[in-house]
């Protein structure tokens, strides 16, 4: 059997032009031509091609913990992948996605059940075009673990993104907006409507509201269509000096015909089965976008209570109070038992209130039409801009009195 020893970035002769992405557009460095992407069953595993319309620099690697296989291109269009259809034709795969992972950096990932390595991989010429074949067999979990890891390389190193600390005390009160999922990640998708987009769009007005405010400043987590890793959310909060995190979501439900919209603080044990089902799947969101959580030193599966500073807890808990009352008395749209709990991994900063807001339920139509109406989004966010000021309020008369 043929492996590759090493299997490293290949680099063709294509001139890069710098990658700028605005608004979760692709500059259209390449997109999918002829069949696109095939995966096809072999004798001992896969075979996985990518016809595209030109050729670009790419890598390819696996990741273990669950087995993945990682494939990233500088940067190609997926426009036309069907993940969803891969995974049915397939028993090995467990989810397929693409779709834009950094600026100037386009993704695909496919989890399997088994452990097939990457047996051989090329990219090859075609007229204007070019055509990666991957070829995957099964292997064993020792040999498959050795070979996992993503290669050092500078072309797809992740720049880190700067934001400048806001000095503490005296200054505004420094609101971090984090619009959940995004790029690679959609989140839920119902009716042509995708969570990614929607939380979003709410997080820009929610700014533009709260930016009317004297002494607030707002940074977000991200202003684009991009996958940013919970970890990383976390980070920027701190980075930013943030008084208060507020994760936005409108997730849908499996089952259930619940609407309105809830608030979430975190805890090692979830309030119920469909919380703790909900955080399970954002916290893995990262690894179906292929994030290396073995090699960061504080895995955000790692997570939790032991972390959370007492004195942050109940903070975070009456900002979550405050926030259910804001969006209640604005739009009358809560859910029956609006104050919920669960192990987000991206409320875990240690320092920091943080929150987690589902907006409303994608999988009700009644939420749905509410979410996608401007005038209802702008009650909602007036509702909460009215919650973070009275809570900052309380917050600062609570200090002060620590104090004397
Ligand atoms: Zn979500």
């Amino acid at each position: 059997m043929r492996r590759l020893a090493f299997l490293f970035l290949i680099f063709l002769a294509t001139p890069l032009a710098t990658p700028a992405v605005g608004q979760g557009q692709f500059t259209g460095l390449a997109r999918l031509a002829g069949d696109g992407v095939q995966i096809a069953p072999t004798r001992d595993g896969l075979h996985l091609t990518i016809e595209m319309s030109r050729s670009v620099p790419w890598r390819v690697f696996t990741l273990t913990d669950p087995a993945r296989l990682v494939v990233d291109f500088s940067e190609l269009d997926w426009t036309g992948t069907d993940g969803a259809g891969h995974v049915a034709d397939h028993a090995v795969i467990t989810d397929l996605r693409t779709g834009l992972f950094r600026p100037g950096w386009s993704r695909l990932v496919m989890t399997m059940d088994d452990t097939l390595g990457i047996d051989e991989a090329e990219m090859r010429r075609m007229g204007e075009g070019a055509r990666v074949s991957i070829r995957l067999a099964r292997t064993d979990p020792d040999r498959f673990a050795r070979m996992a890891g993503a290669p050092e390389s500078a072309q797809f190193t992740m720049t880190p993104i700067e934001i400048t600390r806001t000095p503490r005390g005296e200054g505004p009160l420094v609101v971090m907006l984090d619009p959940g999922h995004g790029g690679i990640d959609p989140g839920a998708e119902r009716d042509g409507v995708r969570e990614a987009d929607l939380v979003l769009t709410f997080a820009r007005e929610l700014k533009e509201v709260l930016l009317r405010q004297d002494n607030v400043d707002v940074v977000m987590t991200r202003d684009e269509d991009v996958f940013v890793p919970l970890e990383t959310r976390v980070s920027l909060a701190r980075a930013a000096g943030a008084d208060l995190f507020i994760s936005i979501h409108a997730d849908a439900l499996a089952q259930g015909r619940a609407h309105g919209a809830t608030v979430y603080t975190l805890a090692e044990n979830a309030t119920d089965i469909a919380s703790q089902k909900l955080a399970e799947r954002h916290n893995r969101s990262d690894l179906l976008a292929g994030v290396d959580l073995s090699q960061t030193g504080d895995g955000v599966a790692l997570v939790l209570m032991d972390m959370a500073r007492t004195e942050t807890r109940p903070r975070s808990d009456k900002l979550a109070d405050a926030l259910v009352q804001g969006i209640h008395d604005k739009t009358g749209s809560t859910y029956k038992t609006p104050r919920l709990e669960a192990g987000f991994s991206v409320l875990k900063a240690p320092d920091i209130p943080s929150v987690l807001v589902e907006l409303g339920f994608l999988s009700s139509k009644r939420d749905r039409e509410k979410l996608v109406d401007p005038a209802w989004r702008q009650r909602a966010a007036e509702g909460m801009r009215d919650a973070i000021l009275s809570w900052a309020e309380a917050d600062a008369a609570a200090a002060r009195r620590l104090r004397q």
